[in-house]
């Protein structure tokens, strides 16, 4: 009977339980899905009690599913979506829904938070909307009622561990993302608390990503169909937890994920921050912090242009089966590399990294009469690689140069998108079997938490390969031709793209 782990990774859209053995190969996996909620245009929220419904559930179906002894499972490794916020009382009970990243109502004390440049120095977080520290000052600033009765703030993990295991626990990275935490001192920041108008004993007590929590009840146990002393492993946040599982921990290894949204980002053995406020370094062991950017325009980008110009692709895949978004990557394939000199800002969702403006806005630039559909659809798949590039490049002045990519996420079903990325970085993109890099990293975890691995590093020999693509030279040179322009464009429009996000808020 071979030793089994799960990581549980609780994302934005669903909860994903996977079965791993111990060399990286998926058994089973399992979803549940659950919904954001939009009560006011700029906010986004979800139930934590659905999301911990959807979490026992996905566990439990994985292991019925393989038919798994529930003594086979060795440990549950945890990663979930970072900045998640939710107020609680005594009874660990709610107050608040779960504020989440996409969150967008504290824009005006982020912008103001933001010239305070020494608290981002201190905890690594770039000041936005996203991060714990600015919701807390908006609900203070508005007197949100569960702000002011509330005995505790945690993440969506920490609800979780406290009411399955009355632990008031949480992992260094998933504490970094708050904007509390000093990722020098390793402890939550007094000065940055007191900004926030909350108390050290409000937060959960910040470990290491290794701590172990047991002992499950015999309900939730047999829900879940594990043992009730199956050691639950605290993991981190999805981001280095991507990292991990794709093998991306040494310097100059950057792992490129692109999900609905994106980022890229590198392991380093020091913190790093600087006065451009441009990267987060996020810490993730006593010894390794996270570097790197978030992206607002990653597959949302190709999934607009899906629902605005693919039509006759989505009711072609209804027809025949199959995806719309492979019937326009091949279209797009017949267009050669730079489009034909046509540019797509790919900006429709604000960005964060590199420019953290919410007014940034989408733009074609270079159309002509020649440009057709697939141009178009080409231009927003290259445009989403060279904001990802550029991130890269702030990333590269505080990380080191990139060496080997790593590429993981939805856009990693298309080869075209990858063949780009390449192309664009103008290195090699290895990419693994398996898309659930965050449940492998947070497996890997809990395997070295219960004496299962002996190293991170000693996880590369245990991450099924699909496949390494190869950069194009010539396609590189059309790339850096254009991406000279494509940089300098986003300063020129800027003041435009602010002018046109007031219209658009006034109409
Ligand atoms: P999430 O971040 O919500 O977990 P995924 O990692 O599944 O999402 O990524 C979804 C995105 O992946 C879509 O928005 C789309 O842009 C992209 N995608 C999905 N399937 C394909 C495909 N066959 N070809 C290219 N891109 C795809």
């Amino acid at each position: 009977m071979e030793n089994l782990v799960i990581g549980l990774d609780i994302g934005t859209t669903s909860a994903k339980a996977v079965l791993f053995q111990k060399n990286g190969l998926v058994i089973e996996e399992s979803e549940s899905l659950y919904p954001v909620h939009h009560p006011q245009p700029s906010w986004a929220e979800q139930d934590p009690l659905v999301i911990e419904k959807a979490a026992i559930e996905a566990i439990g179906t994985v292991i019925r599913k393989a038919n798994a002894e529930k003594k086979q499972v060795v440990a549950v490794g945890l990663s979930t979506a970072m900045h998640s916020l939710i107020c609680i009382d005594e009874k660990h009970m709610p107050l608040s829904p779960s504020i989440i990243w996409a969150d967008g109502r504290s824009v005006e004390q982020a912008t103001r938070l933001r010239l305070q440049t020494d608290i981002y120095l201190k905890t690594g977080t770039p000041i936005h909307p996203m991060s714990p520290l600015c919701k807390l000052v908006w609900m203070k600033e508005t007197d949100y009622e569960p702000y002011k009765k509330a005995d505790k703030f945690v993440s969506i993990k920490e609800f979780l561990l406290l009411r399955w295991f009355g632990e008031a626990v949480v992992d260094y990275s998933v504490a970094s993302a708050t904007g509390l935490f000093n990722i020098h001192s390793f402890e939550w920041d007094e000065e940055v608390l007191k900004v926030a108008g909350i108390r050290r004993e409000q937060l959960s007590k910040p470990v290491a990503p290794t701590t172990i929590c047991q002992g499950l009840s015999h309900e939730l146990a047999s829900e879940m169909g594990l043992d009730t002393n199956t050691p639950f492993v605290l993991g981190g946040s999805d981001g280095p937890l991507a990292n991990l599982g794709i093998g991306a921990i040494a310097p100059g290894d950057v792992a490129i994920t692109v999900g609905t949204s994106g980022a890229i980002r590198q392991m380093a053995s020091k913190p790093k921050t600087d006065e451009l406020q441009e990267i987060f370094c996020y810490a993730v062991t006593d010894e390794r912090w996270i570097m790197g950017g978030p992206t607002n325009n990653g597959g949302i980008v190709f999934q607009w242009l899906r629902d605005v110009l693919g039509e006759k692709e989505v009711e072609l895949a209804i027809q025949r089966g199959g995806s719309a978004y492979d019937l326009l990557t091949k279209s797009a394939s017949s267009v050669a590399p730079g489009s034909n000199g046509l540019l797509f800002l790919p900006f429709l969702n604000g960005e964060r990294a590199p420019y953290w403006d919410a007014n940034a806005r989408g733009s074609l630039i270079g159309l002509t009469l020649s440009h057709k559909k697939e141009h178009i659809v080409r231009a927003g798949l290259e445009g989403v690689v060279y904001s990802l590039y550029s991130v890269g490049e702030a990333l590269e002045r505080l990380a080191g140069q990139p060496i080997h990519l790593f590429a993981s996420g939805g856009f990693a079903r298309s080869p075209l998108w990858l063949q780009i990325v390449a192309d664009i970085f103008g290195h090699p993109v290895q990419v693994p079997e398996s898309h659930q890099s965050s449940a492998w990293g947070a497996a890997w975890f809990a395997l070295l938490a219960v004496g299962e691995a002996s190293s991170l590093e000693e996880i590369k020999q245990s991450i099924p390969m699909k496949q390494t693509i190869e950069p194009n030279g010539e396609s590189h040179k059309v790339y850096r031709e254009l991406y000279e322009t494509y940089r300098q464009l986003y300063m020129a429009l800027k003041p435009h793209f602010t002018t046109l996000a007031n219209f658009q808020r006034n109409h």
